[in-house]
């Protein structure tokens, strides 16, 4: 074709990328890929391997190990035995070799990009422009981590043995977001890729081995499925770090229920994509191709339910047909292609299903004439109209190039759609109206929200989920968390051990006035009757004190639908939290005697110990009203211009079982922090010893705590506890008294975040494990 035709045209040419050293490195490592454990390369014990597909082309890559139970137990052998010496290598060695492995990414930076299209089918233009830059930005970043570790997190150790399993979308920055922080706080590793994308892992392997990463500090195991249920649930892991799919993360919270290992969890999403009157309207359109478009859709995050005010929807819609008309669909290693091959056959089947659903369900599936090679799994941009929030297109992820739309009329209208899912790992908010982006923003119930940009990602800024898109943060301080714990991290939660501090000396003589009063629950700012309408005795050392409702599901209804109407609890403004919390605590301190008359009456405790109780819960009141306005969130430094506000919000709605141990000071060391913080709680007081709990009614009436906010349950645990574990309305859980194993495992239909509470944990493991961080992404310019 002539210049000239050319430049009348317009048309694009071919713009391949060299796979020449890609070949190299697959003819030298493979065909037959083993694994990388204790610093040398193995084949797995079964001799079982698979193969590894081009989606592309379909063309054979290699062959893939299956690692089986003995091959999961060298390499978490391996990681257990260098654990020792890697946790204290000094934080400046950590960092050298961390450091190493980011120049020698950068070196390679144009074979892994290459190894990643081939094997994943993304297009190339991303690897080399986003995930491989990414990950080397990861390594660096956490480099300094490892150096600054032990001014930064004085108190903190690593977690020990980790157990990582990735999945296909990401192959490597995946790799890179699990390792990077694990390594930094001097832990060891055990990876397992995704059985569709394993090459760029075993390509890492290679890398650790030449920097001369000592052995069994990182080991890659590969197979599918049934390799990473070996590693998640194998016995000597101490912690689990997963991304993938809710379903497997279900399956995963479930089989480590109870078990002690830390986990930490990064699952689905169907993030809005709100576009107001507003906004500029082509900046919106380029941002939702990159939001759903990049990597063919493949993203957790991916903006997949686009949200636009009803006065623009026809204009947007139009403007995005004619933008997907003309994005060009076609050979990944082409670097003027806008989107690549889906993974496998087996997604591309289960976009198809999707869409069809969608069809079936009534929605208007758009497609622009895009031409798509005749071989090798390709899928179209997609626009779905004409659905609705409840369509399972609208409610389920497809993980793929598909689009949704909806549209609303105001502001309360497009939060209330944003919020309607039951994931909550990002969002998208486009308006010029700085108001109104910062509302929605924060409205959002989401990890990770962008202002005006979408797909942000940076090693200093945290990433994941609220409700079902899981738990925990990886990148930046946040994330460093998750790869820590306090190194004394002890059994001061042990009842037996905290209760010998009280002797077991003759109630006090106050104790009569209290026998003939039955306290009811406090549900809603009111003291309701127990639903069953019975009650229990509570004995004291010298005979029976009082009597409590027995509280039975019903009951435990009632105080979450209570809770969840105070939610706005949440938004009162911390100065204002915190006046209340004062309150109690200056109300509390008024009854000083009464209170502790009571605790004697209870638990036998000396009118010393019982008074320095009372004292004790009085400053802890304080203490959490002092902390109300000073968790303060931070601005993360990223490779963006512009300011990303790391913020802390609560949980929402949590539910607190607390010990027979110090029955008001432990109830008020766990539910003050969480009422400082902003959420509502559930309170389930001592079972043996509730009384204390029960007159802390009048003392909340008195101090302005909106009604819902503190709700009480008192009776048998055994016999409601489980249904506030099961209750979807609640978001977390506070495990002070109980089986946690138990509560783990009711948890899993809405993956809450549980946490074994811990009475002598440091205020701000307490104050991390009140709140959730979000990261508000805000670019700026002229
Ligand atoms: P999965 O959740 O099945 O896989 C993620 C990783 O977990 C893979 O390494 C997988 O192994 C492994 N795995 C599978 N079963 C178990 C198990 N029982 N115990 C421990 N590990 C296990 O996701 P898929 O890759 O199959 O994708 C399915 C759907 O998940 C997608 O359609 C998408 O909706 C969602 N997804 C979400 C992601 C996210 O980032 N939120 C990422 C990827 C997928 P292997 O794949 O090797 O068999």
């Amino acid at each position: 074709m002539a210049v000239r035709e050319i430049l009348e045209s317009l048309d694009w040419g071919p713009a391949p990328e060299s796979d020449k050293f890609a070949r190299e490195w697959l003819d030298e490592h493979g065909p037959d890929f083993g694994m990388y454990i204790d610093g040398g390369w193995v084949t797995p014990e079964s001799g079982e391997n698979f193969e590894t597909h081009n989606p592309a082309t379909g063309e054979l890559l290699g062959t893939i190990s299956q690692a089986g139970p003995a091959d999961v137990d060298a390499a978490v052998a391996a990681a257990r035995a260098a654990l020792p010496g890697w946790s204290s290598t000094e934080g400046h060695v950590r960092a050298r070799y961390l450091y190493a492995i980011a120049r020698q990414v950068q070196k390679h930076h144009r074979l892994l990009a290459v190894i990643e299209t081939l094997d994943n089918g993304k297009p190339v233009r991303e690897t080399r422009d986003a995930d491989i830059p990414l990950v080397a930005r990861h390594f660096y970043h956490h480099a300094g981590w490892a150096q600054l570790f032990d001014e930064t997190f004085p108190g903190y150790g690593p977690v020990g043995v980790c157990g990582q399993v990735i999945p296909w979308n990401f192959p490597l920055l995946m790799l890179a977001w699990k390792i990077a922080p694990a390594l930094a706080a001097g832990n060891t590793v055990v990876l397992k890729p995704a059985e569709f994308t394993s090459i760029s892992a075993l390509a890492f392997a290679a890398i650790c081995d030449s920097i001369g990463l000592p052995p069994g500090v990182v080991n890659i195991v590969t197979g599918d499925g049934r390799t990473g249920a070996l590693i998640t649930e194998h016995d000597d892991i101490d912690k689990v770090a997963f991304t993938g799919s809710t379903e497997v993360g279900r399956i995963i919270r479930k089989a480590t229920a109870g078990s002690g290992k830390a986990l930490t969890l990064e699952l689905g999403g169907k993030s809005p994509f709100i576009v107001f009157e507003d906004a500029d309207i082509d900046s919106a359109i380029e941002g939702l191709v990159n939001a759903i478009w990049f990597n063919q859709g493949q993203v957790c995050c991916a903006g997949s339910r686009l949200l636009v005010q009803e006065s623009i929807a026809e204009k947007f819609h139009e403007k995005l047909r004619s933008r997907m008309a003309k994005l060009r669909v076609g050979d990944p290693m082409d670097k003027a292609i806008d989107m690549g091959a889906i993974v496998d056959e087996s997604q591309l089947n289960t976009i198809k299903k999707l869409c069809q659903l969608g069809c079936d369900e009534g929605g208007v599936m758009w497609q622009p004439p895009t031409e798509l090679p005749e071989q090798g799994c390709f899928f179209p941009p997609t626009l779905f109209t004409n659905v609705t929030p409840s369509s399972t297109i609208v409610q389920e992820e497809v993980f793929g190039p598909v689009l949704v739309a909806l549209t609303f009329r105001t502001h309360k209208e497009a939060i209330a759609l944003a919020n309607n899912t039951r994931y909550g790992l990002a969002g998208s908010v486009w308006s010029q109206d700085i108001d109104t982006a910062l509302e929605v923003a924060r409205s959002i119930r989401a990890g990770a929200i962008w202002v005006n940009c979408t797909n942000q990602f940076d090693a200093n800024a945290g990433f994941g989920g609220y409700r079902e898109s899981g738990f925990g943060r990886e990148g930046g301080r946040e994330g460093m968390y998750a790869y820590m714990r306090p190194k004394d991290a002890s059994a001061a939660n042990d009842e037996t051990g905290s209760e010998s501090t009280q002797s077991p000396t003759a109630p006090s003589q106050d104790a009569g006035e209290f026998l003939d009063r039955t306290a009811k629950m406090y549900i809603g700012g009111k003291q309701k009757r127990p639903d069953g309408g019975y009650s229990l005795d509570v004995a004291g050392p010298a005979g029976t004190v009082g009597q409590v409702g027995r509280g039975n599901r019903k009951d435990v209804r009632d105080a979450v639908e209570a809770a969840c109407a105070a939610t706005t609890w949440a938004n009162v403004n911390a100065h204002s939290r915190s006046q209340i919390l004062y309150y109690i605590a200056e109300n509390l301190e008024q009854r000083s005697s009464e209170f502790a008359a009571r605790l004697s009456s209870m638990t036998g405790a000396s009118p010393s110990d019982a008074a320095a109780e009372v004292a004790d819960s009085v400053a802890e009141w304080f203490r959490w009203a002092a902390w109300s306005d000073k968790y303060d969130g931070a601005v993360h430094e990223t490779t963006m211009h512009g300011l990303v506000l790391a913020v802390h919000e609560p949980m929402g709605v949590v539910g607190v079982t607390c010990p027979d141990a110090l029955p008001l000071h432990g109830f008020t060391r766990l539910v003050a922090p969480l009422l400082a913080m902003g959420n509502s709680v559930i309170a389930v007081p001592s079972e043996k010893h509730p009384l204390a709990a029960t007159d802390l009614y009048q003392v909340l009436e008195t101090s302005d705590l909106p009604s819902g906010v503190l709700n009480i349950v008192t009776g048998i645990h055994s016999e409601f506890v489980p249904n506030l574990s099961e209750h979807d309305g609640v978001d977390s859980m506070w495990v002070g008294t109980g089986d946690v194993a138990e509560v783990e495992i009711a948890s899993v239909s809405n993956m809450k975040r549980v946490w074994k509470a811990d009475l002598s944990a440091s205020d701000d493991e307490v104050l991390r494990q009140a709140t959730h961080v979000k990261n508000i992404w805000l670019p700026h310019g002229l």
